[in-house]
């Protein structure tokens, strides 16, 4: 039941950094999207890390959860190894803060979620599942939830398949990307 209440803690549980060489937002800031492949080739049951990154910015991407907690689990993170807000660069500070935007945009879009978590866990105590590279989560929730997977005891709710989240919520952030070269996305800014 622990886990209903700890939607982080989870994250990438097993591949927790021992530094940049074994960091799992490392390995993925690296690199372009390879995945899914143009000629059609399946999505594979545990894609690598690349073929969950839905959009690249110049300082950081944004990735799905590959252990999400609810459908539509993404986090922002920037390209650096860095392990908190404090050692942020004002780069770094914006560009995170813009494609968090973004990614609350987009999973709104996609899934129409009751409420997100936006969260950003710094250490272990605080249920980091990668360590000294900071990362924003968005967690799309929905109105009894927790209440639900209450009721059917410790089960979770099967998650989408992330192939499928990805086909879902990439074109919505390469959209974006479009509107905010051309001055869209601005517009709406203060109007929602
Ligand atoms: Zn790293």
């Amino acid at each position: 039941m622990e886990r209903l209440w700890a939607p982080w803690r989870h994250a990438y549980v097993t591949s927790a950094s021992g530094g940049p060489p074994d960091c799992i937002f490392c390995q993925s800031s690296e690199g372009g999207v390879r995945f899914p492949s143009e000629n059609g080739v399946r999505l594979q049951p545990d894609p690598s890390p690349d073929a969950l990154v839905l959009v690249r910015g110049r300082v950081a991407y944004v990735i799905l959860n590959k252990y999400p907690y609810n459908n539509g689990h993404v986090m922002v993170v920037p390209n650096r190894h860095a392990p908190n807000l404090a050692s942020m660069s004002a780069d770094e500070q914006a560009e995170l803060m813009r494609l968090t935007r973004h990614a609350e945009i987009a999973v709104t879009e996609a899934y129409a979620p009751h409420g997100i978590n936006v969260g950003i866990n710094l250490g272990r105590p605080a249920g980091a599942g990668v360590l000294d590279h900071l990362h924003v989560h968005l967690v799309p929730r929905w109105n009894g939830d927790t209440n639900f997977m209450t009721a059917i005891g410790n089960t979770r709710v099967l998650p989408e398949d992330l192939g499928e989240s990805v086909k879902r919520l990439r074109p919505i952030f390469e959209r974006l990307a479009n509107e905010e070269e051309t001055g869209e996305l601005a517009k709406i800014a203060g109007k929602i």
